[in-house]
């Protein structure tokens, strides 16, 4: 297809989104397999236009705590939590109230919308653990105005979210992480059905999702696309774009980086295939985009991850915020709309744990 034609199509499908319209697979997997450099940048401005146009200059603004760290039963590649792996990662058990409110006092202090409870296992089960997370979400809750999110992995029962609905939770943050086609590639402990029936769980109670996924994990154009597509279909509200960050000690440390503008031309797909989603770049922002980090606005995204990571370090929370205002950009304080019913924050972690963001782990997720 000639330039002239390819700028037709893409401009054809902005304005398709733009007016309320849904992208079918052919067309979206047409986005993702943008090679050319001027292409992909014509994307990328009606990434912006599709996020200014259904977000306006609003960008969300979430961070995490890390209540479990380390020494997770599962062996999620990407991930430095693993108790498979040998990574300097830190291993400490359940934490303190203390640790969780001062990270909910330095939220409101920040302006940041969400804190996410986040925790390195497998998941949670009825039971003492249980009792102690419904308190710290209730603590956070009567806190301030900081709304406490969860990432705490796989659920095993509709009680269990039931349990976390009655606590105070609003929303939840598990990450899907790849296509299902990919899935087994980096995990074989738990299934991408097993992630599918969490969110149902957690639908069922009424509380939020945040969900997405990690890139630069070796799968394909078309494996990012049917991600995409099924974060779609699960409905959720917040979806994290985590970037592969190669953990030394990790199967994956040898990983080849995805270039800057793969990950910018993702994000803006993610965008027209979810138009009205905040679509929050989390882990391994910084790491793997560099001097470009600001550039993931006008790809589409509508919310950023700030402060540190589950296990890697992310800028200074200043320097974001100054980003966003030389950028003309507001931080949003307030409860978001998405422009649709549904709203949320997001509790990530590292691309691990069955949640949201990953810096792959720079990330969030479990
Ligand atoms: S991503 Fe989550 S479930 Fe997977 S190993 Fe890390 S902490 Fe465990």
């Amino acid at each position: 297809m000639n330039a002239e034609l390819v700028d037709e199509r893409i401009a054809a499908l902005g304005r398709h989104v733009l007016d309320g319209g849904t992208l079918e697979k052919d067309d979206a997997l047409f986005l993702f397999e943008l090679e050319n450099s001027a292409d992909i940048h014509t994307l990328l401005s009606w990434g912006n236009r599709i996020r200014e146009h259904f977000k306006g200059n609003k960008i969300h603004l979430c961070s995490i705590v890390n209540a479990k760290a380390g020494a997770c039963s599962e062996n999620c590649s990407f991930c430095s939590q693993s108790a498979l792996y040998q990574t300097d990662t830190p291993r400490y058990g359940f934490v303190d109230p203390e640790p969780v409110s001062e990270a909910g006092e330095e939220a409101n202090r920040n302006g940041v919308t969400a804190v996410g409870l986040v925790a390195a296992w497998r998941g949670l089960k009825e039971g003492p653990m249980l009792d102690e997370v419904c308190d710290r979400i209730t603590e956070m809750k009567e806190q301030g105005q900081t709304r406490p999110d969860a990432s705490l992995g796989l659920i095993e029962s509709q009680e269990v979210a039931n349990r976390l609905k009655e606590a105070g939770l609003e929303c939840y943050g598990h990450n899907l992480e790849s296509s299902e086609r990919f899935f087994p590639e980096h995990c074989s402990t738990h299934t991408f059905a097993d992630r599918l029936r969490t969110i149902e769980f957690l639908k069922n109670a009424g509380i939020k999702i945040c969900s997405g996924g990690i890139i630069g994990m070796g799968e394909s154009r078309e494996d990012r696309c049917d991600l995409a597509l099924s974060l779609r279909k699960v409905g959720a509200s917040v979806v994290p774009v985590n970037i592969l960050n190669p953990i030394p000690g990790t199967p994956l440390e040898n990983q080849e980086p995805l270039p800057p503008l793969e990950i910018l031309k993702t994000i803006a797909c993610f965008r027209f295939i979810m138009p009205t989603k905040e679509i929050m770049v989390a882990g391994g922002r910084t790491v793997n985009l560099r001097d470009l980090q600001c550039m993931i606005f006008q790809a589409g995204a509508s919310a950023l991850m700030v402060g540190n990571y589950l296990t890697t370090l992310n800028q200074p929370v200043e320097k974001d915020l100054q980003m966003l205002r030389d950028l003309g950009l507001d931080p949003d304080w307030e409860e978001f709309d998405e422009g649709e019913a549904d709203g949320c924050g997001c509790g990530e972690k590292e691309s691990c744990d069955t949640s949201g963001a990953t810096e792959a782990t720079e990330t969030v997720t479990a």
